[in-house]
């Protein structure tokens, strides 16, 4: 599927990009909660192994390999359902709603460590 999104914030700039999931659509750039680590671990004092950054939201929680899966009990406590990678230098995303990964977010909404 291809989109129209805007570069640069500019609407004189619409430029199709490949987008792999319409519910990148709505999706604004969110600023991450923390960026020490899950927050709802910090909290709990656990252990996680990845991150993800909830894209609605800012929410960052842990990954399926972690043992709370902080990231997908976002999803499913307040149906967020696209979070993208919050590890060092990864772009990628997942929907829950599609199941499905994103290779590549839009630079726009890349909120990714840098
Ligand atoms: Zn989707
Ligand atoms: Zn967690
Ligand atoms: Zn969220």
């Amino acid at each position: 599927m291809w989109v129209l999104v805007a570069v640069d914030g500019s609407a004189d700039l619409w430029k199709a990009l490949p987008m792999p999931c319409v519910h990148l659509i709505d999706i604004e750039p969110v600023e991450p909660s923390t960026m020490e680590g899950c927050e709802d671990c910090l909290m709990i004092g656990g252990q996680w192994v990845h991150l993800r950054l909830c894209m609605q939201c800012g929410h960052v929680g842990c990954c399926d390999d972690s043992p709370n899966k902080h990231a997908t009990r976002h999803f499913h406590d307040v149906g967020h359902g696209v979070v993208q990678s919050f590890e060092p230098g990864e772009r990628w995303a997942f929907c829950y709603f599609d199941s499905d990964m994103i290779d590549h977010v839009p630079e726009n909404v890349n909120r990714s460590y840098r």
